[in-house]
């Protein structure tokens, strides 16, 4: 059992503070900072309690009552329009009152009012987070009353992995959410594409918001939802700290695009010639970074990153390397390429070191092969440095051996997305092959019928999603076929992801009789 997280709007609420405490003090600063009026219950003589506290009184914020608690003060000092029933209570009283603490929280139980009582979590209804706040950000830490010395000290170790800038940013995301729907008025469209609970701060599922979005003969509507999905992507995907300055502008690569186009035209050639390689990072971790590619990182002047590639990659590239991670959204990614090439050619003919950073193999669905015809063409003919496919990365990760003898001998490395967003030519089923698709799961509702229906791949084939691979949080689902689009539907996605399809998924982790899917995540990989 895990306790439901949440934060409440206190605005206007009464809060009953029964007994004065250090840490009663704090809580009332905390109530007072959430708009509610504390009601402090303690017999104390005004001139004991402490300065802060006396000040708050006198100004009026805080009512203090000097005297014992009585149970009707649950019923009569709350607000008129609640009935005079009051809206939190806060306890803090010495260790030694069980009885005291067991009745009032059955009392508040009974009413249905959110108690707390310091100290003792079989009483309370809820518990309070060490937090960490700047502006709109919040963020905070429980360890389910195992001990509040403790979440404090990991609270600490969290903020210091966070940006500085961490209220700029969701200032920064804020406003060019409001932007886009202010802009587009998405939210009045007369439609029913507006998706129940988009606001909610764990609704990342933006599998609806991609699939609709084309690069070409776009409707208004597609192009609205373009840059929702432009947006949803970057907060997705850009390094943190990027996030504070970015444009809706900035996210258009069409922005500067002529311009680089008409200097690189009528580009002169510098004395020293630049170079390119195109470089493979690999499915995401560090270690699965090769050393040729960790070196040529090291040594460019430019590196030109796909969105893939996660913060911990990108901090390797040293602080003077100039870093420009390419916008390659759902629906532009034909400008998104043209852009890249521009700022690479214009950065080869001042004679720099250019590194086109790709994510896990180049020339594995990264268009490796296009940008190399593409440099050579303009006489820079590119140098190549492999990386680990997340296609052969990821089954492994996942403890399947996509090759074993008797069950698969052949592997199949497949798009779910090729030109134009269109499918590509699915393969027919054969049983002893493991079928890789790549950029498949935003469109697996649709994929699983192709393959079924049109395919005749076995319904019962053993699938398995793997999302993040080598990551910290990779996540996998263990499913069949005919199961995967309802098992991937129902749980919010973690891009990148893959589907592994065959009977190679169950040579060394059997199915579990009975379930529909397992979903194996937190498995601490420290890849
Ligand atoms: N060149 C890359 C693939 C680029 S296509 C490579 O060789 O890995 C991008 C797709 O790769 C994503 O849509 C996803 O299907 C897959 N992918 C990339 N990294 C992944 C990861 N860490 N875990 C799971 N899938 C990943």
């Amino acid at each position: 059992m895990v306790d439901l997280i949440a934060s409440f709007n206190c605005k206007g609420e009464h809060h009953l503070i029964i007994g004065i405490s250090r840490v009663a003090t704090n809580r009332m600063n905390s109530i007072i900072n959430a708009g509610a009026k504390p009601i402090l219950i303690a017999d104390v003589p005004f001139g004991s309690l402490p300065t802060s506290i006396q000040h708050y009184i006198k100004s009026g914020i805080i009512k203090h009552l000097e005297r014992n608690f009585k149970i009707v003060d649950l019923t009569l000092l709350g607000r008129a329009e609640c009935n005079f029933i009051v809206d939190k209570v806060f306890v803090s009283v010495p260790m030694s009152q069980k009885e005291f603490k067991y009745k009032t929280y059955h009392e508040c139980c009974r009413l249905r009012i959110p108690i707390h009582v310091s100290d003792s979590n079989e009483f309370s209804s809820f518990s309070i987070l060490s937090t960490f706040t700047s502006g709109d950000f919040s963020v905070g830490v429980t360890t389910s009353g195992k001990g509040c010395k403790l979440s404090a000290r990991i609270l600490r170790e969290m903020r210091n992995t966070l940006p500085p800038n961490i209220n700029d940013i969701c200032n920064n995301v804020g406003k060019l959410k409001a932007q886009i729907e202010e802009e587009d008025n998405l939210n009045s469209l007369d439609n029913n594409m507006s998706i129940v609970g988009e606001n909610d701060e764990d609704a990342t599922n933006t599998i609806e918001l991609i699939s609709l979005v084309k690069e070409f003969d776009m409707t208004k509507k597609q192009k609205r939802l373009q840059k929702m999905s432009w947006l949803l992507q970057t907060t997705e995907y850009f390094p943190l700290k990027a996030l504070a300055d970015m444009s809706l502008e900035g996210l258009n690569p069409k922005k500067n695009l002529n311009d680089f186009k008409e200097s690189n035209a009528k580009g002169m050639m510098g004395t020293r010639k630049g170079s390119i390689s195109l470089v493979g990072a690999g499915p995401g971790s560090v270690s699965l970074l090769t050393l040729g590619s960790l070196q040529k990182i090291q040594e460019a002047d430019l590196v030109l990153a796909d969105k893939l590639i996660p913060q911990e990659i990108l901090n390797l590239i040293p602080g003077h390397t100039k870093l420009f991670i390419s916008r390659k959204f759902p629906g532009n990614a034909e400008k998104a390429q043209e852009q890249l090439f521009q700022i690479a050619l214009h950065s080869l003919m001042k004679g720099e070191r250019v590194v086109r950073l790709k994510q896990g193999d180049p020339y594995i669905f990264g268009r490796g092969g296009e940008e190399y015809n593409f440099f050579s063409k303009h006489g820079f003919v590119p140098k190549i440095f492999a990386g680990i496919t997340s296609a052969l990365a990821a089954p492994l990760l996942g403890n399947i051996s996509a090759t074993f003898r008797g069950i698969a001998d052949q592997i199949l490395i497949c798009t779910g997305t090729s030109k134009y967003g269109d499918f590509p030519n699915l393969p027919d089923f054969v049983r002893s092959r493991t079928v890789v698709f790549l950029m498949a799961l935003h469109r697996v509702v649709n994929l699983v019928p192709i393959l079924i229906d049109e395919k005749k791949w076995d319904p019962q084939v053993p699938v398995a999603v793997i999302e993040r691979a080598s990551f910290p949080d990779q996540r996998i689902i263990r499913t069949k076929l005919s199961f995967v689009a309802e098992a991937i539907v129902s749980c919010i996605p973690k891009p990148p992801g893959l589907l592994v399809v065959g009977y190679a998924c169950q040579a060394l982790v059997k199915p579990r009789e009975g379930e529909k899917w397992v979903i194996e995540e937190n498995l601490d990989n420290q890849y």
